[in-house]
């Protein structure tokens, strides 16, 4: 594929879709972002913004006539519209992939059979309710449906409180499930193109607050065995579903050293921004390579790393001293232009690298209580 001029979509306007902005014209190619947000990260560094719905036929028509291929930056958008895309241009991931991450009760069903997942049980009403096993409290009720970073989710102790959380989500299809003893959470991140050729980067050990990613650290400090477990679930995901593009899938390791399933991400995932400054070629360079239909690039990891995740939160006093950030030989900071920081917002993130994974966690935990103490002085 001549990369000169070429132009490639992307739906939706994000922090991962910027990225994937920035890699794909670093290979050459112009991107067109669709996203309703006129100020959207992804949408001012894009070469063309088309501002609008994700079921706007119009825009679409003009992303399909323009674009080679079409790719996604969050499994929210419509699969009607990835379906009538992929009629006219190429769409990766498919349309079917995405239904299912879309939904935690086939996500959960399809994790179930291949992997392992906590014991849950679906609830579609009241009589629902009452047949949950009492093995399964205290739990977490998750909407089915458009939860991200937690949202759509509460905890709960009891069949009374089940039903009241019920009532609060608006009787939507939920899933309920047992809160499960988590050792450490892990996740996979790979890419598989069209061909069927796949390539996994390192596991990542993750760390979250408040239901949000905070940490990510990679290599994960867990047993070759362990690795070799979470890499070959989610390769087992990908190649099931025959899926084309980058995915993730999120793990959990209990008590006992076992693993189990998560969730899936059809896209470039949080815990995998370690690979813009730590990896050979990183998760978005791999889904413009697979977009575009050229061989993916190697995954290999240069350097142990730890990434933070920087919240909305922190600019509370307004932005913060990013000096002692930025004056480390060893830390790389990216910033994602969010005119709104909103606390639980992702604004930014930075990664540490060191010669081990331990060292790269102590100089991260050490800049990050920095830039707290900076953001007290400045209030
Ligand atoms: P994200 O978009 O951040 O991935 P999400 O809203 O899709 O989040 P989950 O990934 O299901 O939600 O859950 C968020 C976090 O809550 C998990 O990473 C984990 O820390 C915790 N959690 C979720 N389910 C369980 C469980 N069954 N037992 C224990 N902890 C859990
Ligand atoms: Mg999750």
């Amino acid at each position: 594929m001549n990369t000169h001029g070429a132009w490639l979509g992307i739906l939706g306007g994000g922090q991962l879709g910027r990225l994937f902005v920035m890699s794909a014209q670093s290979l050459g190619y112009r991107v067109m972002v669709l996203d309703p947000d006129a100020d959207s990260p992804a949408g001012r560094s894009a070469d063309c913004h088309l501002c609008g719905a994700y079921d706007n036929e119009a825009m679409l028509a003009v992303m399909a006539s323009r674009c080679a291929a079409v790719t996604i930056e969050f499994e929210g958008v419509p699969a009607k519209t990835l379906a009538w895309l992929s009629t006219r241009c190429r769409v990766t991931p498919d349309a079917a992939s995405v239904e299912i991450a879309q939904d935690r009760i086939a996500e959960k069903a399809l994790l179930s059979r291949l992997v392992g997942v906590a014991p849950h049980a679906v609830i579609r009403g009241e009589a629902d309710i009452a047949r949950v096993p009492e093995n399964l409290f205290p739990g977490i009720l998750k909407t089915a449906r458009m939860g991200y970073d937690g949202r759509g989710q509460i905890a709960v102790a009891d069949r009374t409180l089940l039903r009241a959380a019920f009532m609060h989500l608006g009787y939507v299809p939920c899933v309920f499930e047992k809160r499960v003893d988590l050792a450490r959470e892990l996740s996979v991140v790979l890419a598989r193109d069209v061909s069927g050729g796949l390539a996994t980067y390192a596991v990542a050990e993750n760390q979250h607050v408040n239901g949000i990613l905070d940490t990510s650290i990679v290599p994960a400090r867990i047993s070759t065995a362990q690795a070799r477990t979470a890499t070959d679930a989610a390769v087992a995901v990908a190649e099931t579903l025959g899926y084309t593009g980058v995915m993730c899938l999120e793990l959990f390791e209990l008590g006992d050293g076992s693993i189990i399933a998560n969730e899936m991400a059809p896209r470039p995932h949080n815990s995998g921004h370690w690979t813009l400054d730590a990896a050979m070629t990183s998760q978005f360079e791999q889904q413009v390579r697979v977009t575009a239909g050229l061989p993916l690039g190697s995954t290999q990891q240069t350097m142990p790393a730890a990434m933070i995740n920087l919240l909305g939160d922190s600019w509370q006093h307004g932005t913060p001293d990013f000096k002692m950030l930025l004056g480390d030989p060893q830390t790389r900071l990216w910033l994602y232009g969010k005119a709104q920081a909103r606390p639980g917002r992702k604004m930014g993130h930075y990664t540490c690298l060191a010669v081990d994974v331990n060292a790269a966690l102590a100089r991260a935990a050490a800049l990050h209580v920095t830039a707290a103490r900076s953001v007290s002085h400045a209030a």
